[in-house]
């Protein structure tokens, strides 16, 4: 789908959720002259016209609303003064609410915010042609056509002319130790410039500060690894990663909610609404939002006590919240930051502004993750995280009926090859290992470390026997891999594996205790094989 055509549907849908809006208003407005005697339930009908008048751009409604706000809140001290003012509050939202029903439907300006296009253009200086060359290959799996420039000459001439989506800059270009970064800091004077990513075989402060100066929005230390390198690149680009950003977005108005969740929804991202607030546990709990966005005045409790009993929650200490409000009590911002919240936006924001400021947030929070979730040694993600990337992907996997792989790995003999070629050996056994199987598997597919010299796959889309069938590539690409260890003696290490794919009565415990009985099955058998659960024989 095109962009133009993605915010053709958004901007169809906004109008269809804002002519529903339009419908209701009326019964809305009876609500409110009705609650006249009750003033705190008037408070929070007028509350309720704020955000949606201004969400759906009746702004003469939304000031009129406000105004009764402030005067439901601070009324006159003099009883029948406030009576008064209360009567000709009301009577200007009643007013305005009948002109907003005669307005003529507003334009909306289709808002760009699609989601990019299948291949991006990379532009890349490197003047080690094979290193180059490598690099090219090694990117197109992610989605990068990587074009490779030798001379920051010619370079800078291509980049001028054609801009591409980003920059790879080697730092040392021949005998020139900071000839890309002095490269990018002369592009920069000239005009905008790409987002550039340094590579460098140098890792001292002067070379990253060399890179910051030039502008660059990463650094890595050859040699790189191109799942890395992909990661920065759709970080720097704004590019989102192939699972899509979710956001749960608790609004006790639907329509409000609707209108801001077609927004999001238009630009790449998966969305759920939530109306009542009591439910925001279990349900962020099942759908594992990236962030969530939430309202401040809603029945049931605050957005604040919400937050702060979110925070209460295990594993919900870093979710990151956004408010998203009319209220302008939230303001100064001071108590939203204080329940742990990441800012505030005010009711009505622009579709672009909201995706801009969702993506920024959630870009950064999965960034962090994946530091945090991630073996320091292999760059895998860990024992905990494997689980839980497993149950949303069972969950994805069940909900649309598609195939999922659950893959565990050991090395053999392990503990052989560190008392023989000793434990630094060892360790780059279990590096280069999980750098093949991240290089060789999909970009969806998840690569974990379990524990030791043990790993954990998971193949979405995938069924078993294709999975077994890739594992069993893989496993021989690294039996013949030579490793040089102490005493510099070459040896070849091999992996055992067990296969269990999702049927439709394994859950979560059901799939990790059959892989492991594979793996075991495939030990027992003498090792160097993989064997999928619940059939008797391994592939060939
Ligand atoms: P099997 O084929 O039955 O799996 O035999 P094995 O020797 O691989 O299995 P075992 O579980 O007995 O030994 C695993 C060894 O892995 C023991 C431990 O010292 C080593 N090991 C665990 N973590 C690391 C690590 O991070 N680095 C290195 N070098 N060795 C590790
Ligand atoms: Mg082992
Ligand atoms: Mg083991």
């Amino acid at each position: 789908m095109s962009d133009q055509h993605l915010s053709v549907s958004v901007a169809a849908r906004h109008r269809e959720i804002r002519a529903q809006y339009v419908l209701l208003l009326p019964e809305r407005l009876a609500a409110l002259a009705h609650a006249a005697s009750d003033a705190a339930e008037m408070l929070r009908q007028a509350h309720g016209l704020v955000g949606s008048a201004s969400t759906f751009g009746f702004m003469d409604l939304a000031e009129a609303a406000r105004r009764l706000e402030q005067v439901l809140r601070a009324p006159l001290p003099n009883a029948a003064a406030a009576a008064t003012q209360l009567e000709q509050a009301l009577a200007g939202v009643l007013g305005a609410g009948e002109q907003a029903l005669h307005l003529p439907e507003r334009v909306e300006d289709a808002e760009e915010v699609g989601p990019r296009a299948e291949e991006l253009t990379v532009y890349l200086l490197e003047d080690d042609t094979v290193q180059a060359d490598e690099l090219v290959s090694q990117m197109r799996p992610y989605g990068y056509r990587a074009k490779a420039f030798t001379d920051p000459a010619s370079f800078r001439e291509a980049v001028r002319e054609n801009p591409p989506s980003a920059l790879i800059v080697d730092i040392i270009c021949g005998a020139d130790y900071d000839a890309g970064s002095e490269t990018l800091t002369r592009m920069l004077a000239e005009g905008p410039v790409p987002p550039a990513i340094f590579l460098s075989g140098r890792d001292d402060f002067a070379a990253r500060l060399g890179a910051v100066r030039a502008g660059g929005a990463g650094y890595l230390t050859k040699p790189v690894d191109p799942a890395t390198l992909a990661e920065r690149l759709d970080q720097a680009i704004g590019r989102e990663s192939i699972r899509p950003y979710r956001v749960m977005l608790i609004d006790d108005d639907p329509l409000v909610a609707a209108q801001y969740a077609t927004a999001l929804g238009g630009a790449g991202m998966e969305v759920e609404v939530l109306v009542d607030p009591v439910e925001a546990i279990p349900q962020i709990r099942r759908f594992l939002p990236d962030l969530v966005l939430l309202d401040q005045v809603m029945p049931g409790c605050t957005g604040l006590e919400l937050a702060a009993v979110l925070r209460q929650q295990e594993g919900m200490l870093s979710l990151p919240i956004l408010f998203l409000t009319a209220d302008q009590a939230l303001g100064d911002k001071r108590l939203v930051l204080d329940v742990g919240a990441e800012d505030l936006l005010l009711k009505p924001i622009g579709t672009v502004q909201l995706v801009s400021q969702v993506r920024a947030r959630v870009r950064r929070a999965r960034q962090l993750q994946a530091m945090m979730a991630r073996d320091s040694l292999t760059g895998a993600l860990n024992h905990a995280m494997v689980q839980e990337h497993l149950a949303t992907e069972v969950a994805r996997a069940r909900r649309d009926g598609v195939p999922l792989s659950f893959v565990m790995i050991d090395v053999d003999r392990f503990k052989r090859v560190n008392d023989e070629h000793g434990h630094a050996a060892g360790d780059r056994v279990l590096r280069s290992l999980a750098r093949l199987l991240r290089q060789r598997l999909r970009r969806s597919d998840i690569v974990g470390r379990y524990g030791g010299e043990e790993f954990a796959v998971i193949l979405p889309g995938t069924g078993p026997s294709e999975a077994a069938f890739m594992l069993d590539a893989l496993r021989r690409d690294f039996q013949a891999i030579g490793f040089r260890g102490a005493g510099d003696v070459l040896f070849h290490v091999s992996f055992s594996a067990g296969v269990a794919g999702l049927t439709d009565a394994s859950d979560l415990a059901a799939l990790n205790l059959a892989a492991d009985a594979a793996l075991y099955f495939a030990k027992r058998a003498g090792r160097d094989r993989v064997h999928i659960a619940g059939s008797l024989s391994t592939p060939a």
